[in-house]
């Protein structure tokens, strides 16, 4: 947390206001509201980020179960309807064009019992991941560490 007005990190937390925390800077004796600029960055395995709870991966935080559908699958539907449209026959999963059904109540929306399943099945992967990195000794662990940062680094070059 810096101060709004002249950048400086010395201040003191001045009560809440509408929820906020409020400060005053120590340097130039402003008072602002917290939370807008809150946005701390953070070095990650060499790389800096936003700092958000997020970055730490936990059993609770690491899958959000959600019913909005993922990009990927709305670009697929509105790729079906778009052959479907055109009369072109291409093969692609009825459940991309037949609603509602087991996946999607319509586009935007999943069904609660393919959320639930979908979730289920990312907590089975954590767990399993979990009890694969328990069992490295701390060299197996570093060589994972690496390729881990490796992969996402690649990856970033590439968004
Ligand atoms: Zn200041």
């Amino acid at each position: 947390m810096i101060c709004k007005y002249c950048k400086s990190s010395h201040l003191h937390k001045d009560g809440r206001r509408n929820g906020l925390q409020r400060y005053r800077c120590l340097d130039c004796n402003k008072r602002f509201d917290g939370e807008i600029y809150t946005t701390t960055f953070i070095e990650h395995f060499g790389i800096k980020i936003k700092e958000k709870p997020t970055n730490k991966i936990t059993r609770d935080n690491y899958c959000t179960p959600t019913n909005k559908t993922e990009y990927d699958d709305r670009k697929m539907i509105e790729l079906a309807e778009y052959y479907k449209k055109n009369n072109i026959k291409v093969p692609i999963p009825s459940y991309y064009s037949d609603f509602p059904n087991e996946i999607f109540i319509d586009k935007n929306t999943y069904t609660d019992t393919w959320v639930r399943k979908h979730y289920e099945e990312c907590m089975y992967n954590y767990d399993l991941n979990i009890k694969y990195f328990s069992k490295l000794d701390r060299d197996g662990f570093n060589k994972e560490l690496d390729s881990f940062i490796e992969k996402t680094r690649w990856n970033r070059l590439l968004i």
